[in-house]
């Protein structure tokens, strides 16, 4: 899909005469000298100065890429909706020339944005019902997700809390509501696992992180600790020395919102080799989204290039229903394509597990391709991954049917 090409020249930037995106060849290396030539090399690989200049709008995207009329119109007809925000890093990821680039369409808005379908919803997750305070949902028995920014590297056009981030301006941390998120947690003995997310923490200083993972490792019921992050893909920058040692003294786990295989540059491999050289266990979490990561072969490319870099693949999940996403969503049967696809084709590792957010709060609930074609007799009947049925023998098995929930 995103063939990166190595181009002979710049492309030829004639918004008149645009040539045929396919044929186009482009390369971060020279996207970075055209648009960003005289930055040094200590601006670019500082992550504030990436931060301090991103693309935020119409002017900054005008300059890096050539706009459709949809991506035009959208950008002017946002109003007080999820803004945009693009690191000049992750910019020259992307085809200068061509609106479908898989990953230009998860952050530049097209005018789908502006239209709700039928079952849309601004918090579909149910979330701001199951928070236990503000900004910590605790909707499963031993585990909350506590939402410690409101601010992101950049803003994906699916963001589930939408709602939530990126309306500041500027990065924004409450330290009243980490308090009374930490003294819930601290009171409530049964969390065992507390998810950090938000926005994103790792837009958070060294310092700010550092204290608050070492207040949760304070609490004596909580043993483990996540972070749930898209920094390692949209600004390595980040991952600094600094960085590292607040990793080593805390020990998190890391999921990684990774969407596909043209991020998995040399700068995101030394990133998340220098997370997983810290004792960080890496997974990913990627949301299936229409003409970015919606067939095989580019799943396939982003999970094997995740475990090259030793990071598990951890959950692939069907795009929630959020106002103005219906252009970015796939059919379920997408996702169910993509695994049967994956299991037993390749490595079991490299298989993430297909979930849907259940609207309304219901949580996560997984999707497997049917394996149970039903009994004979004492028989299970089970297709494998060629599509061949082999017998299990099971007597005294329930109908087929009852198991078709279990691995
Ligand atoms: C995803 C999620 C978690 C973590 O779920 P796991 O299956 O343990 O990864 C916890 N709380 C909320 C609200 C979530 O959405």
């Amino acid at each position: 899909m995103n063939d990166i090409a190595v181009a002979e020249s710049a492309p030829d930037l004639d918004p008149q005469e645009p040539p045929p995106p396919s044929a186009v060849g482009f390369d971060p290396a020279e996207a970075r000298r055209r648009l960003y030539g005289d930055v040094s090399d200590a601006d670019w690989s500082d992550w504030r100065w990436q931060l301090r200049n991103r693309l935020r709008d119409r002017d900054d995207l005008e300059r890096a890429f050539v706009l459709s009329g949809s991506e035009r119109a959208t950008i002017d007809g946002i109003g007080g909706r999820l803004p945009v925000g693009i690191t000049p890093y992750y910019a020259t990821l992307m085809n200068p020339l061509d609106p479908n680039d898989p990953l230009r369409r998860t952050l530049v808005p097209l005018d789908g944005e502006l239209v709700r379908s039928p079952g849309e919803e601004n918090d579909p997750l149910g979330e701001d019902a199951d928070s236990a305070v503000p900004g910590l949902v605790h909707r499963y028995p031993d585990r909350v997700l506590f939402l410690v920014s409101n601010f992101c590297a950049v803003y994906c056009r699916y963001c589930t809390r939408a709602r939530l981030v990126g309306h500041t301006g500027e990065m924004h941390f409450s330290t009243s509501q980490h308090k009374k998120a930490l003294e819930y947690i601290a009171s409530h003995p049964e969390i065992r696992d507390v998810l950090i997310s938000g926005g994103d923490p790792l837009t958070m200083s060294d310092v700010r992180l550092d204290e608050l993972l070492g207040a949760l490792r304070a609490i004596p019921h909580v043993e483990f600790i996540r972070i749930g992050t898209k920094v390692p893909a949209v600004l390595p920058q980040r991952i600094t020395d600094g960085l590292c040692e607040v990793l080593r003294r805390h020990k998190p786990w890391m999921s990684v919102h990774f969407m596909h295989p043209a991020e998995l540059t040399p700068e995101v491999a030394l990133a998340c080799g220098r997370i997983a050289d810290c004792g960080v266990p890496l997974g990913s979490q990627t949301v299936l989204l229409r003409g970015t990561n919606d067939d095989v072969p580019t799943m396939k490319k982003l999970m094997h290039g995740l475990l090259k870099m030793r990071v598990r693949p951890y959950y692939l999940y069907q795009c929630d229903p959020i106002s103005g996403s219906a252009h970015l969503r796939t059919p379920v049967s997408v996702g169910l394509e993509i695994i049967a696809g994956l299991r037993g084709h390749t490595t079991g590792y490299a298989v993430p597990t297909f979930v849907v957010d259940a609207p309304g709060g219901g949580g996560k609930i997984p999707l497997l391709p049917d394996s149970v074609v039903g009994r004979d007799g004492d028989d299970l009947l089970l297709r494998n991954f060629e599509g061949h049925v082999f017998r299990y023998p099971d007597p005294g098995g329930t109908a087929g049917t009852s198991v078709g929930g279990a691995r």
